[in-house]
């Protein structure tokens, strides 16, 4: 029972960690990075993907100590992965269409998607991804465009740059 607790407890706690990290880190000293993600898509990666690279690290560490000296990390250590995994799927899969599969028609999907068009158009809140309580003042207007991050939306950028 403890680990199931603390697996959902560290899976809470990492929408804090990512609001804290896309807000503080991605939209600061990482901005170099993240820009990539703001910017026009150029081609299948941005390197934006680092970020993910790199809090992998995170996980991985975690399953080593729990496989080893730290078996209490076990619950942590799926909750932070099961995150991960479920913040892939949603923004870089529902959201930005990176990836042509299926998605289920929710209300909450609407309405995370709904929410990060408005971090995409104002470049502020909300930073938050599964649950964007946080909301700022938008500027600009409703363009959903703007989130698609597609295959067939980078070669029609690409079609319409050789013209
Ligand atoms: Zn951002
Ligand atoms: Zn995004």
């Amino acid at each position: 029972m403890i680990p199931v607790l603390l697996g959902g407890v560290a899976f809470a706690a990492m929408e804090g960690v990512s609001y804290a990290g896309h807000r503080w880190v991605m939209h600061g000293p990482g901005r170099g990075w993240h820009r990539s993600h703001h910017a026009p898509p150029s081609g299948r990666f941005e390197r934006n993907d680092l970020f993910p690279v790199c809090f992998s690290v995170v996980g991985v560490a975690l399953f080593l100590l729990a496989s080893g000296p730290l078996p209490i990390l076990w619950g942590p250590a799926i909750g932070v992965t099961a995150y991960g995994a479920v913040y892939a799927l949603v923004h870089d899969v529902f959201i930005h269409r990176r990836l042509p599969l299926p998605v289920p028609r929710l209300r909450y999907l609407a309405w995370l998607r709904e929410a990060h068009l408005d971090h995409h158009r104002g470049g502020g809140e909300p930073y938050g991804m599964l649950l964007p309580l946080v909301r700022g003042p938008v500027a600009g207007g409703a363009d959903p465009v703007l989130l698609d991050r597609s295959a067939a939306r980078r070669s029609e950028r690409s079609m319409r740059a050789r013209l």
